[in-house]
């Protein structure tokens, strides 16, 4: 079972059954190898934190945009297993996007040295591709070559009270057209996120005293040469102007400086930390298409609401689809007592996400958590076919033995 910074919320890097795993740490294999700004490539050892990889790329004036709120611990390789996403995916991609190769050990000990830098390589089936995404059940990644690109040399953010998420949608597309690529982060955020983090954490500043319900973080990136809007400024203080006689916003703060900045990332990163205080009878990762996201909350919310008079803090990378839909229990009330809930709350959303053509897992993975969910969601062929793969490269199952491929396959969703 290979470990990285064991931060995966699925269960992938840890195994809880018989007989006992041998758990292979690449927590020493740290080495940043070769930064190169010509080849805007930077490659590393997969026991590399992201964090010091986001570093060495600054430090060479360049960005490596993979973002999560677990930075300080995760690893590469287990970003590249995961296939991780956080908050630069709508800019810039998710891990899969961000790499150009990677060496690994095969599960019978076959060294293969796919670490090229190139970004066109049509050389036959892409193992990297395979291996990225794989949780550890196809080889061990040991290294990886990493894109990088020109860092913003200034930012506009913007945190926004929203009419209710179409206007999310519809910002989102006005953002767009506006900015174009310049828009690299746009998160949705419920008003619970404010309440869990005010409950849990009170010392820390929140930007609202009375949050609307329904808020959005922007954020954008410019290159030095970036034109400057009517306002004298980026052009953002314009745009928002817009959207508020749009009816799309009611409300606007944009961050004055990088403190400010760093200030709303901030609340909104500790989000994750407040809904664990809390306690979650049950957490979905889920994608569905931009265009359904209203639908998704407006009908996810009246499911639930029928279940019991939980709590749906919804927040998430809305630009992506992907909506953390999480649920927990009454305000004053346990998890414990609101937990033998869970498979009905979890039937319930993962049926609606189906019905809109979404994803049980939009960024965390399988693991062993979400096995039975992937035998009941996903396609029949594409289970078959992931088990053909996982025989042909790993006949004795040694690596991550019960993650992500399902022994015996179920007949799918029917
Ligand atoms: C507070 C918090 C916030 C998070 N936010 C996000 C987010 O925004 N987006 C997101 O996508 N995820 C997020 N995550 C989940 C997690 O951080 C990611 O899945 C991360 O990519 C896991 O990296 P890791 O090094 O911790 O891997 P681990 O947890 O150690 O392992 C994860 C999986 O990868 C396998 N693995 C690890 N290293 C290797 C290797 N070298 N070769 C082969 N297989 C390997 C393991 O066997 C396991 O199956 C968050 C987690 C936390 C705790």
């Amino acid at each position: 079972v290979p470990y990285g910074g064991g931060t995966g919320l699925v269960g992938g890097q840890v195994s809880v059954e018989d007989p006992a795993p041998l758990i292979l740490s690449l927590e020493r294999m740290t080495r940043i190898l070769d930064v190169s700004p010509d080849d805007n490539v930077l490659v590393a050892e997969a026991g590399a934190i992201l964090g010091d990889i986001q570093s060495a790329a600054a430090e060479a004036g360049r960005l490596f945009p993979l973002t999560l709120a677990s930075e300080g611990s995760c690893r590469i390789g287990g970003n590249l297993s995961t296939n991780a996403g956080g908050t630069n995916v709508l800019r810039y991609g998710n891990a899969r996007d961000l790499c150009l190769g990677v060496e690994a050990v095969l599960p019978d000990g076959t060294i293969w040295n796919g670490l090229k830098r190139l970004r066109k390589d049509n050389t036959g089936y892409d193992l990297r591709d395979l291996l990225i995404g794989a949780e550890g059940t196809l080889g061990v990644i040991t290294k990886a070559a990493l894109k990088l690109f020109p860092a913003p040399e200034r930012f506009a953010t913007a945190l926004v009270g929203l009419r209710d998420p179409a206007a999310a949608i519809a910002l989102l597309n006005a953002a767009q057209a506006r900015f174009g690529e310049q828009v690299s982060a746009f998160e949705l955020i419920h008003r619970h996120g404010f309440d869990f983090i005010a409950e849990t954490m009170p010392d820390t500043r929140l930007p609202w005293g009375d949050p609307p319900e329904w808020m959005a973080l922007i954020d954008l990136g410019f290159g030095a040469q970036a034109l400057k809007g009517d306002d004298g400024g980026d052009g953002l203080e314009d745009f928002l102007a817009e959207a508020f006689e749009a009816g799309h916003i009611t409300d606007a703060l944009i961050a004055q400086n990088a403190a400010q900045r760093q200030d709303f990332w901030t609340v909104r990163e500790t989000i994750p930390l407040a809904n664990r205080k809390i306690g979650a009878v049950y957490s979905h990762d889920i994608a569905v298409p931009v265009s359904r996201i209203p639908e998704m909350i407006a009908q996810g919310r009246a499911r639930v609401a029928a279940i019991g008079p939980l709590r749906v803090n919804c927040f998430g990378h809305v630009g992506d689809g992907n909506l953390h839909f999480n649920i927990y229990p009454p305000k004053g009330a346990v998890k414990a007592d609101w937990v033998h809930l869970k498979d009905e709350i979890k039937t319930a959303i993962y049926d609606l996400v189906y019905e809109l053509g979404g994803s049980m897992s939009a960024e965390h993975g399988i693991g062993r958590f979400k096995l039975d969910d992937l035998v009941r969601y996903e396609d029949p062929a594409k289970l078959g076919a992931m088990r053909a793969i996982k025989a042909a490269l790993d006949p004795l199952g040694i690596m991550n033995p019960g993650a992500t491929v399902p022994e015996v396959l179920g007949s799918g969703r029917d």
